[in-house]
């Protein structure tokens, strides 16, 4: 079920009074099937887009569709969606088995139906061993299966998550966020993910969607969204370690960051922020390319190291920290204090007006 977004804007009113405008005028798309990872910084509005989608609240402006049906002012239990928070909320009092069972009685399901559907829902999230047991006697990851399989229960034509693995400790997020990953492949549902980390985002997601201040940012594969940021804000909120950011300018054909030629380039002399990511520094061994530093520490971790190399503190042309990250391939055995020539991989290299635009 493709759901589509026209200028859907929603307007909060903070208690000083101040206009909110938590979503502003989007225009989206989210494809049938797919799994669409809705990725911002807290407060960006993520949680409103989905409630907006959901119907548990009403847009100021704008409309939604599920295909070809408008949606827009139709109540949430009509609009076929399952929904999935962060905190579970299931009853705890009821056993694993009623839990997932729980909104077809309100839907006057028959018996029959009603504990096959549950059956067949416990086995796809993998909990048939668990229908007798109350939520306090599973795990997090488990209770939030269980969450999982009483949004599906119900056959919605969209499957919406809101940060449903934040209250999961590391391992037991990875494992679950494969888990949502299959259960998604296995029943082809049209499922909206929304979270805040970018790791998450990039690792479960057919395609994201990066969104800042209520207004979305870039759509795409994730990889494609890593590999070509439409502006720097895009560029930052990917990656781990960040992309390196840094004060530039073109002079001459030349791109010059922190006083050094690291490129050539045949866009017009100015001013410029570039980005460069970790990765994207080769060690120069003819040792004559002119963008060379000392390094200050060294972190060897499998076949990668990283080098963290400080720029000289009177100098204010990086943004943001006064050091950077590099990330080689060990085999280089790289020491601290090391003089080390690099060039810059271009397609790894981002560059970007003062205003944080791509440079056209
Ligand atoms: P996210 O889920 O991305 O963290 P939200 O959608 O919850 O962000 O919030 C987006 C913005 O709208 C934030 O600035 C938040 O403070 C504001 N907001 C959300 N809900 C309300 C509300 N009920 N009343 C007033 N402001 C709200
Ligand atoms: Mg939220």
């Amino acid at each position: 079920m493709e759901i589509k977004m026209a200028n859907l804007t929603k307007i909060f009113i903070s208690k000083d009074k101040k206009e909110v405008h938590a979503v502003d005028h989007v225009d989206l798309t989210i494809p049938s099937g797919k799994l669409i990872g809705l990725l911002g910084p807290s407060g960006c509005g993520k949680s409103t887009t989905l409630y907006l989608i959901a119907g548990l609240l009403r847009q100021n402006e704008g409309e939604i569709f599920f295909a070809d049906e408008e949606v827009s002012e139709m109540p949430p239990e009509k609009r076929g969606i399952g929904l999935v928070f962060q905190n579970y909320a299931l009853y705890p009092h009821m056993t694993v088995r009623d839990n997932i069972l729980f909104p077809l009685q309100n839907m006057k399901v028959p018996k029959q139906e009603a504990m096959e559907r549950t059956q067949e829902m416990a086995a796809l999230v993998g909990l048939e061993e668990m229908l007798n047991r109350k939520p306090k006697e599973l795990s997090g990851g488990q209770q939030q299966r269980v969450a999982i399989a009483r949004a599906l229960v119900k056959k919605p034509r969209v499957l919406l998550l809101d940060e449903p693995l934040s209250n999961l400790d590391a391992r037991l997020r990875l494992q679950t966020r494969e888990e949502i990953k299959r259960i998604q492949r296995e029943t082809g549902i049209t499922t909206v993910f929304v979270t805040h980390d970018q790791e998450e985002a990039m690792s479960i997601s057919d395609e994201i969607v990066v969104m800042k201040d209520g207004v979305i940012q870039q759509m795409g594969h994730p990889q494609e969204v890593y590999d070509a940021p439409v502006n720097l804000f895009v560029a930052k909120f990917l990656g781990n370690p960040q992309i390196n950011v840094f004060e530039g300018e073109i002079k001459k054909g030349k791109i010059i960051v922190l006083n050094m030629e690291i490129a050539t380039t045949d866009k017009p002399d100015q001013k410029i922020i570039v980005g460069i990511r970790p990765e994207g520094f080769m060690v120069d061994e003819t040792k004559k390319s002119a963008f060379k530093f000392e390094v200050n520490l060294v972190e060897t971790i499998g076949r990668d190291t990283t080098l963290i190399i400080d720029t000289p503190s009177d100098d204010e042309t990086l943004l943001d920290k006064h050091s950077f990250k590099v990330i080689v391939d060990a085999s280089y055995r790289i020491m601290s204090g090391d003089l080390v020539h690099f060039k810059v991989k271009p397609d790894k290299m981002h560059l970007f007006d003062l205003d944080g635009e791509l440079l056209k």
